[in-house]
């Protein structure tokens, strides 16, 4: 007789990973805090309750990598996208969904699985035995948080994520920006030149700095602010206590030379540095905000050599409870400290329903497998799950580890394409035919067990 799977949070991760690992023949136990304790989030006791938008974002599966996940998901039978597909409502070409039929098909699919068990109630102790996958959540309840920083350590779980937007290094003007270190400090030339640096006039920053001050900004919520402040203040919050204040803090000008113009002393200087190890995105540094996301792009493009820059992913200051996978879990996704406990979804730092289905639609099958005592090796790195898994197990650099949506940065050059925006289009489709390819062939050898 097998042992059971045992999956805390039954939202968009361990709903996926409940279905996942109870096709493959193993018995599931969902452990649901709702109805009983509530979040101040979700609204009713269902499974993967959408909780906000209820949009999957991009369908494109050729030019879009959420929509490549997409497609990887539906092949693998996943559960959260055929639910998705059942109850999809007109959105061009994103897939919407009619939120509470979806939540409410989810739940009854689970019910009626004959391998899966709901109990519901809260679980605030780390399981000492047995197989388990946390899927809690960006709203994990206070009891298993604590416990989780117990066995981690307090750096290594976050309460809140507080995003600098992350941009594409193929759409920065190299023309005007540089690579340098402050002081050039570092052993190697790669330390030495490991920030790209965008030079301001006096002019150009007394601009920007009235566009931040005039932008629209999202509210804090209730309790988001709360001791969060001390470290991570957002730009717009610095601009806001006096016109010099970021000119002394992450846009200071010091220990930098402007290696296209050596004479012309730079007023500010906005630095970027690398997000993942491929060096295809980087984050500007401490550039945390809450601005909206059209004024944010429209601010952020006024810095100079970022004037045509996309963005990866644009910042945010949210509540947000996820540990820093890339010290914490292997490549199975286990905690390394306790290998008998995997995480899944939005608490390993993806972020979004479709990147935290999918990291459950992983684990379950790499829990299931474990259990049946079959060696089943995590998703491909070309694929769209392998490139996200791998960046938060591995590819991100640990130190500024924040959440990330799946995004064709993330993923391997493929030999003799185009690079920059020109290229993108054929660069796009050339990573999502690889990935398939990957994806289908990771898929067939489980079926051929
Ligand atoms: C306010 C807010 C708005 C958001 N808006 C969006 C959006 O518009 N689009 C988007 O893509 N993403 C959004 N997100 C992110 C979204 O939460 C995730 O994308 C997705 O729901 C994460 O899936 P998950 O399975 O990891 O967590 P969830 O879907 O939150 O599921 C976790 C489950 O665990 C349960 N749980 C928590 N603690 C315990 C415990 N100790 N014991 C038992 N059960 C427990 C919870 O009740 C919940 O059902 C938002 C998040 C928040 C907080």
């Amino acid at each position: 007789m097998t042992q059971d799977l045992h999956i805390i949070g039954g939202g968009m991760a361990g709903s996926e990973a409940a279905w996942q690992a109870a096709n493959m023949g193993v018995s599931v136990v969902i452990h649901e805090m709702r109805p009983k304790v509530e979040t101040f989030a979700h609204r009713t006791g269902d499974l993967a309750e959408m909780v906000c938008s209820n949009s999957f974002r991009s369908d494109d599966h050729e030019q879009n990598a959420v929509g490549l996940l997409h497609w990887e998901m539906r092949q693998a039978n996943g559960i959260i996208m055929a639910t998705a597909d059942k109850h999809r409502l007109p959105a061009g070409g994103a897939l919407a969904v009619d939120r509470d039929p979806f939540a409410q098909s989810v739940t009854a699919a689970l019910m009626d699985h004959p391998n899966i068990r709901v109990e519901y109630g809260e679980i605030s102790e780390l399981p000492t035995e047995g197989h388990w996958i946390i899927a809690t959540g960006p709203l994990t309840s206070a009891g298993l948080g604590a416990a989780i920083q117990n066995e981690t350590g307090a750096d290594a779980l976050a309460f809140f994520d507080a995003i600098a937007p992350i941009v594409y290094a193929d759409s920065i003007d190299m023309d005007v920006a540089w690579m340098q270190s402050r002081y050039d400090k570092g052993d190697t030339e790669a330390e030495q030149k490991a920030y790209l640096n965008c030079p301001m006039t006096k002019d150009q920053y007394e601009a920007f700095i009235d566009a931040l001050l005039a932008a629209d900004k999202t509210e804090f919520h209730e309790g988001e602010t709360a001791g969060y402040f001390d470290g991570c203040l957002p730009i717009e919050v610095m601009a806001d206590r006096g016109r010099e204040t970021l000119r002394f803090g992450p846009m200071k000008p010091v220990g930098l030379t402007n290696s296209h113009k050596p004479e012309d002393k730079p007023y500010a200087v906005v630095q970027l540095r690398k997000d993942n190890a491929l060096g295809t995105l980087l984050n500007i540094v401490g550039f945390q905000t809450k601005m909206k996301y059209g004024a944010q792009t429209d601010v952020l493009r006024m810095i100079p050599g970022l004037e045509n820059a996309s963005f990866a992913r644009l910042g945010g200051i949210h509540r947000n409870t996820f540990i820093n996978s890339p010290t914490l879990l292997d490549e199975q996704m286990r905690l390394k400290s306790r290998p008998n406990i995997r995480f899944a979804g939005q608490i390993t730092g993806v972020e979004g329903y479709v990147e935290s289905a999918a990291m459950g639609l992983l684990a379950g099958r790499l829990a299931a497998a474990e259990i049946l005592g079959r060696t089943l090796n995590t998703a491909p790195l070309n694929t769209a799950m392998g490139a996200l898994v791998h960046h938060i197990t591995g590819g991100a650099d640990a130190k500024t580890f924040q959440p990330m949506n799946v995004n064709f940065g993330l993923f391997q050059p493929v030999d003799g394409l185009k690079g920059g925006r020109r290229g993108r289009k054929d660069r796009y489709k050339a990573y999502s035919d690889r990935a398939k390819i990957d994806w289908q062939h990771w898929l067939d050898a489980q079926s051929e067990e």
